[in-house]
């Protein structure tokens, strides 16, 4: 990387300017031909009422029409949401359906159709939801079509604080298109609110949700406070007593690339805490943290573990990567620190 010849105090204020929101970064010259070219992709294809169309090749496919894999109920147990003609359906009653793959700021592509023929009115007819940060705020999905309710509740609003720009809304069992453009809020180690979420929203093409600033989590009744949460969760989708169906589902995960991360089932992160030692001196304390991840207390430090797999899990702030192995009585806790993957440290806990 280049430093352009610019003065330090100048270097400071910039770069305070790129944590909060988009500036040229100031280490490159203006047309610097040094600087990397971005990465080049394919890009999709438009879908039709007949058929999806292509997600772009850096995407994460979450739906292809196939099956259920990579989807689960909220607590990481096998979803009830079944596969019908392509589409992923809500199963009313089934609870909501959510990735197991969590991810940050991102690109979202999601396709819809509100159940044919139409039964209820206003939110009882063909609701359900876009869901970022594991259930906490909602772009409404709701058959808007000549179905007079809320604006604030249309399909298409940030529920209950922000009515779509228009109604864009196609008929009751036409496929719809939501692009949307997610920025997760952050939180300092404290768990004070930094920076609050940020939604753009496009509505079968239609710009409909323009960078609106979230007041919080989106709620039935009332504007619910900011809690922290870390900033990347899974996507999920409502079951709000609808068989709503989605299809074509993609995402493009936004900002540095990262190790792919999951968010496991409820169960099996809990199956994990506790007491891990050898000896007088080696012990590792295995936590679940307010925010649903694992922390764990060793030699003093203290890491908060993001899960590469059920059973793999890694460290942000340090090198450290940990494996839990199950076998019998006991559960192992492999550590390995830096890139002695070779000769991990061992530390064992008892099974309860
Ligand atoms: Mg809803």
């Amino acid at each position: 990387m280049k430093t352009s010849p610019i003065s330090l105090s100048l270097l400071v204020a910039a770069s305070t300017a790129l944590t909060s929101f988009a500036a040229p970064d100031p280490n490159w010259l203006g047309h610097d031909r040094q600087r990397p070219l971005p990465p080049v992709i394919t890009p999709g294809t438009p879908s039709t009422q007949e058929k999806p169309g292509r997600a772009p090749s850096d995407a994460t496919v979450l739906f292809d029409g196939t099956n259920t894999s990579g989807w689960v109920a909220m607590d990481g147990s096998p979803t009830k949401w079944i596969v019908r003609d392509g589409a992923l359906e809500c199963v009313p009653g089934s609870g909501y359906v959510r990735t197991l793959q969590s991810f940050g700021d991102c690109q979202l592509h999601v396709e819809w159709a509100a159940p044919t023929p139409v039964q209820g009115n206003s939110q009882g007819r063909g609701n359900s939801g876009v869901f970022f940060g594991l259930g906490r705020y909602e772009v409404q999905v709701l058959d808007s079509y000549q179905n007079k309710t809320y604006a604030d509740g249309s399909a298409a609003s940030v529920y209950n604080q922000y009515p779509p720009l228009v109604n864009a809304s196609l008929p009751p069992g036409q496929w719809q298109t939501y692009d949307i453009i997610w920025t997760a809020p952050r939180f300092d180690d404290e768990g004070k609110l930094v920076s609050k979420a940020r939604l753009t929203v496009f509505h079968n093409g239609v710009l409909v949700q323009n960078d609106v600033e979230l007041t919080g989590p989106t709620a039935w009744i009332g504007r619910a406070p900011y809690s922290a949460h870390p900033t990347r969760l899974p996507i999920a989708f409502q079951d709000h007593g609808n068989p709503v169906r989605y299809r074509n589902v993609w995402v493009r995960e936004l900002g540095n690339p990262r190790k792919v991360e999951i968010y496991p089932a409820d169960a099996l992160l809990e199956s994990y805490v506790g007491s891990y030692g050898q000896g007088q001196w080696n012990t590792a304390v295995i936590t679940r943290r307010p925010d649903g991840l694992l922390g764990m207390k060793m030699a003093g430090a203290d890491l908060v573990l993001h899960a590469e797999s059920n059973t793999k899990f890694y460290a942000l702030t340090t090198d450290v990567q940990v494996e839990f192995v199950k076998s019998g009585a006991t559960t192992k806790l492999l550590v390995t620190v830096g890139e002695d993957s070779e000769h991990p440290m061992t530390l064992e806990r008892a099974n309860r």
